[in-house]
């Protein structure tokens, strides 16, 4: 998936036209402007943090929500859900880094999310997967921990939960700089921004 924060539409574009179809972005208002211009077939990503009051905006068009971090939040995308007629594709934050800033659940807030009552009357989302920020550090070796770390919990989950779900399949990791180290621990979808678009 290409991430086009803060890139202008001529590059998107420009993306477009060499036969790229998912975009990401990290703000719901940038997000919104460009999906009004742009063409209709692009599956538009969110991997930003997401206020509950901001979901109204993007549940009419949005492919992919890869930033729950909250069973609060992932009840007022299944209402948004449920009035727009769309079943919303979301991807539940797990919180990997040593670093303190980063959103995210920690390993027993996913189960609970998951076990919860409310959980389960949800019918408007669907949960594809997880997602997930390594610590942003020259340290490969932990980097490559953080990203085995998601990759052992998104088993454990598909395990517990969503065995004979073959729709719980999206293990988001990877950026610019570790992609190659998410693929090689199982990442099935890797958010490039800098590498496709250049610096910010
Ligand atoms: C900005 C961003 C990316 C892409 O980062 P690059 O280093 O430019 O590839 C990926 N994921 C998230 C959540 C981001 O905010």
């Amino acid at each position: 998936m290409a991430v086009s924060k803060t890139k202008p539409i001529s590059l998107l574009t420009e993306a477009y036209a060499c036969g790229q179809r998912d975009f990401g972005e990290n703000k719901v208002q940038e997000l919104c402007e460009k999906q009004a211009l742009m063409p209709e077939d692009i599956r538009w990503h969110l991997i930003g943090h997401l206020q509950s009051n901001k979901a109204k905006y993007i549940a009419p068009f949005i492919w992919l929500i890869h930033s729950v971090d909250s069973l609060k939040l992932l009840q007022e995308i299944n209402k948004q859900g449920e009035k727009n007629k769309r079943l919303l594709q979301c991807l539940l934050q797990v919180y990997i880094a040593r670093e303190e800033t980063k959103f995210g659940l920690e390993e027993e807030e996913l189960y609970a999310l998951l076990r919860s009552e409310e959980y389960k009357n949800l019918a408007h989302v669907k949960i594809r997967g997880l997602m997930g920020m390594a610590s942003n550090t020259e340290a490969r070796e932990q980097v490559r921990q953080e990203f085995k770390k998601l990759r052992n919990i998104f088993e454990k989950i598909k395990q517990e939960f969503f065995l004979d779900d073959k729709n719980f399949d999206t293990i988001s990791m990877g950026m610019s700089g570790d992609y190659e180290l998410a693929v090689a621990e199982g990442s099935t979808m890797i958010r490039v921004g800098s590498s496709i678009f250049g610096g910010r």
